[in-house]
């Protein structure tokens, strides 16, 4: 099973590094042929052509003519056009089949000839190792592929290479539209796709589905863990990458893209030993609930109880995803969420009762935190991400919150006006300058600033990972782990299509 992964829109170009390969260009000039040109003909006996194959070289046009049935080519051929400005201008090359009378005799012969031969335009040529680069030809229907000396190469609505030593991508967004935001030198196995996108050019990985996964858990997590609950992150982001597959992204050409919204993705480049392995040890392995595909959800640090999936998202509760409390025992009682802040529960993961590998580090500031803003400084803020100018801010109150003290809902009143926020990341979102650790929190006033005193890390639903590494660190396996998180979960092979234990 394989899997497309986006990987970005790239404005005007990317650049390609291959240690070797092939580049395959796909189109369907052939079965949209062009319209038929009289004037422009360069040839003024001829009144009447067809236009099939419109391309950069002539080489290209040359390879082309190859791929076609004989009977189709020995009636076509390779004509230059385009104007030279003082020796400035575009050189186009056409394929035509010319040499008719009128126009309906000219639909005539397309008709007949492409019921007769229904093949795809497909090229390919091999590259050697070097700087390639792709940029969206003008109108944007096609990309086109070039050598580093800005030689064209080829052109089509597809191209795709291929490289067996991998290859890498200069300059790819990292973190799109949140505080870490940068760009990287992205390493690639498989195949990369470049199609005309909305922005230039569409860049898609394809490679087979757990080497993605182990690159997941090594850009989600680190290869460091024990190996038990890489074994558990494996299967929980399989898990949730066939359940959410082609629902997040349908009608797109890719999967998943490669951030936050679906899984992060950096590459082959990221992928570790350890955590192959993991992927290996796995294989095919998924939980199923109500003989469905379990959507087994994660996030970095619940803060003592997991969330539910729809304070989260749609108004789905699958019953493999309940709220509970991330330690032994039942839930302890708590008479409001600042106070269930305030304590410090006994959970998993708890860094002061169970303490983080010197790896998770960074993680450890985050089951419970606080963070302090300046109040002008917010109430800007706040009127940037919302459009709404409340003034200074004087109240914010909680109208509704999840059961891991999650805030879904809140108001806040300024000095001129009050904005209603709702939705998990969106409140994380418009009460901070990149997005606050979570939604679970309560507010104080302090001279000019405003606190927040917060839980966890994340939207808190299903695995909690520090919470499920701390587990493997006391030496539980991977399906204790998983029972903990995903109650009534059964195991099921993609590969074998079987139920396993
Ligand atoms: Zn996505
Ligand atoms: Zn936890």
């Amino acid at each position: 099973m394989k899997v497309r992964i986006k990987i970005g829109d790239f404005k005007n170009r990317v650049s390609v590094t291959c240690a070797d390969g092939k580049a395959v260009v796909e189109g369907n000039e052939y079965t949209l042929p062009e319209k038929f040109f009289a004037k422009s003909n360069p040839d003024p006996s001829i009144k009447y052509a067809l236009r099939l194959f419109h391309l950069h070289t002539e080489r290209e046009a040359e390879e082309i003519l190859k791929t076609l049935p004989d009977e189709i080519s020995e009636h076509l051929k390779i004509i230059k056009v385009g104007r030279n400005f003082d020796g400035v201008g575009l050189d186009r090359f056409w394929i035509v089949k010319e040499e008719f009378d009128n126009q309906d005799e000219c639909e005539e012969w397309r008709d007949s000839i492409l019921k007769k031969s229904d093949f795809e335009y497909r090229k390919r040529i091999s590259i050697e190792g070097g700087i390639y680069k792709l940029y969206p030809d003008i109108p944007a229907t096609s990309v086109v592929i070039a050598d580093q000396n800005d030689n064209h190469l080829l052109s089509g609505k597809n191209v795709e290479i291929v490289s067996p030593s991998g290859m890498e991508i200069t300059d790819a967004p990292v973190g799109e539209s949140f505080h870490w935001e940068h760009t990287e030198n992205l390493r690639f196995l498989g195949k990369l796709y470049f199609m005309p996108g909305e922005n230039g050019v569409l860049v898609v990985n394809e490679i087979p589905l757990e080497e993605y996964l182990a690159s997941v858990n090594s850009s989600e997590m680190s290869a460091e863990a024990p190996i038990e609950f890489l074994k558990a992150q494996t299967i929980a982001a399989r898990s949730t990458v066939i359940a959410t597959m082609d629902c997040h992204h349908h009608g797109e050409p890719y999967d998943l893209c490669n951030g936050d919204h679906c899984q992060c993705y950096y590459g082959s480049g990221r992928t570790e030993e350890r955590s192959l392995q993991a992927a290996e040890m796995t294989d095919g392995i998924i939980l199923i609930h109500d003989s469905k595909v379990c959507d087994t959800r994660y996030a970095k640090i619940c803060g003592g109880i997991t969330e539910k999936f729809h304070h989260v998202w749609e108004n789905y509760n699958p019953g493999c995803l309940p709220s509970k409390f991330d330690g032994e025992g039942d839930k302890p009682e708590y008479k409001n969420w600042n106070e269930y802040i305030n304590d410090k529960p006994d959970c998993y993961c708890n860094p002061e009762k169970y303490p983080y590998p010197d790896y998770f580090d960074y993680a450890r500031p985050w089951f419970r935190w606080e963070i302090d803003c300046e109040v002008g400084k917010l109430s800007q803020i706040i009127e940037e991400r919302t459009g709404e100018n409340i003034g200074r801010i004087q109240d914010i109150k909680i109208r509704t919150s999840g059961e891991s003290g999650r805030i879904t809902g809140l108001e806040i009143t300024g000095s001129k006006d009050s904005v209603e926020v709702n939705g998990e990341l969106n409140i994380r979102r418009v009460l901070s300058e990149s997005h606050l650790p979570s939604s679970c929190f309560y507010t104080t006033f302090e001279d000019d600033k405003i606190v927040f005193h917060g839980a966890g890390w994340g939207h808190g639903v299903g695995m909690c990972q520090m919470g499920a590494l701390n587990m493997a660190v006391m030496g539980f396996d991977y399906r204790r782990i998983l029972a903990h998180y995903y109650p009534h979960t059964q195991y099921y092979n993609i590969n074998h299509k079987i139920n396993t234990l």
